[in-house]
């Protein structure tokens, strides 16, 4: 089937509509309509190829909100008319351990990523949310709970589990004490999932001008990182610091803040960060570690989660036409917090 997104042609080229093939329908897939799909701070870097894996044309998008339009002659859990999502994968082995466990983003043979990953059958490039219309395999599509905003749940499709899956693998519960590093996409997500878990919560951010926000998304206070007087009075005050800062970037300032065993997760920059001086590792027993994306099952619970204590995104709905001018203020962390692409503004092609 022809169907049309935006897509970067070349690196670094502004997003422009772009006719492709769907894939014809296999036994286990699932095909949708998109309705609305997030924009990722990782599209930015995909369009620009920051990661050296991007392959053009490039169709971004993995916060992917849907209407299933078809599904193949195996598919159980899905009928036309439901609701779904995707995120950031379409596809795994499906036998490896860490399949097998529900943690498909370490599946030994590698995940198949939602858009420029090559498709396990055919090879050919996966297409990205930024389109009219999506296939993917039945496991790989997530149900959206009852009562779930559907114009405001697609960043939960990855700015949401990114965080989600961090805050449950180190333990976040009542009284917890939680640090976020960046009020962007991601961080905002942290911080209101922290507290749906019950946690204390500080925002760390180089500027003042989010503390209302912070509060407002249910943080208890914001410090201002290259404020030393504050950050030296909160040493060894956090159990955990997701830090979602999308640059190299210096760790220095941040690892006194952690208690004795507390733990620095980077969910953000992928890539080289400055230099870390081992002294407060070894003196503190503190730990710096990183963490992708969360698995399938995960995902579910997080939605669930989500519709359960009614936490949303805090989304600026935008037009897919203005996508280039959304990228840049990405760019220079102009939103609050989450651009969403109302789906409904591309024309299907031939219309
Ligand atoms: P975002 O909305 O742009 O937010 C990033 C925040 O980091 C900004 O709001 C800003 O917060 C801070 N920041 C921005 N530039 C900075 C700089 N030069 N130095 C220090 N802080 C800076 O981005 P996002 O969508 O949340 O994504 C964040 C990162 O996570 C990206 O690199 C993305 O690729 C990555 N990511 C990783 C995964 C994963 O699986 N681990 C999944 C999704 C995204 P303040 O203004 O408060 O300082
Ligand atoms: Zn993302």
């Amino acid at each position: 089937m022809k169907t049309i997104g935006y897509a970067a042609k070349a690196v670094n080229t502004p997003l422009a509509p772009h006719e492709f093939d769907q894939r014809e329908l296999r036994a286990n897939d699932v095909a949708m309509e998109v309705l609305y799909c997030g924009v990722c701070h990782s599209d930015l870097h995909m369009a620009r190829d920051d990661w050296g894996w991007s392959s053009f044309p490039l169709i971004p998008g993995h916060e992917i909100i849907g209407r299933v339009t078809a599904v193949g002659a195996d598919v159980t859990k899905y009928k036309v008319g439901d609701n779904v999502a995707v995120g950031c994968m379409v596809d795994s082995c499906q036998h490896c351990d860490q399949c097998h466990k529900g943690e498909e983003q370490f599946c030994r043979e590698g995940m198949t990523l939602t858009y420029s990953g090559p498709d396990r059958i055919t090879g050919e490039m996966t297409m990205g949310g930024y389109s009219k219309h999506l296939v993917a395999r039945e496991e790989f599509v997530l149900r959206v709970p009852d009562g779930l905003d559907l114009s405001k749940a697609a960043p939960l499709l990855c700015a949401g589990i990114t965080t989600f899956s961090p805050l449950r693998t180190w333990g976040v519960k009542e009284g917890s004490r939680v640090a976020v590093i960046g009020l962007g996409g991601l961080g905002h997500m942290a911080v209101k999932l922290a507290v749906g878990m019950g946690a204390q919560v500080t925002v760390l951010s180089r500027t003042a001008d989010k503390e209302a926000d912070a509060r407002a998304l249910g943080a208890e206070r914001l410090l201002v990182s290259s404020d030393a007087v504050a950050m030296a009075e909160a040493a060894n005050s956090f159990d955990l610091i997701i830090d979602t800062v999308p640059v190299k970037h210096d760790l220095m300032p941040y690892l006194p803040l952690l208690d004795i065993d507390g733990t620095l997760v980077l969910v953000g920059q992928l890539g080289p960060v400055e230099t870390i001086d081992t002294l407060p590792l070894l003196l503190g027993r503190r730990r710096v570690t990183g963490s992708p994306i969360g698995g399938i099952r995960e995902t579910q619970e997080l939605l669930d989660f989500a519709a359960e204590k009614n936490i949303l995104p805090e989304v600026e709905m935008i037009r897919i036409q203005d996508i280039n001018h959304a990228f840049e203020r990405l760019e220079r962390a102009d939103v609050r917090y989450r651009f969403v692409i109302d789906m409904a503004s591309l024309e299907p092609a031939g219309a």
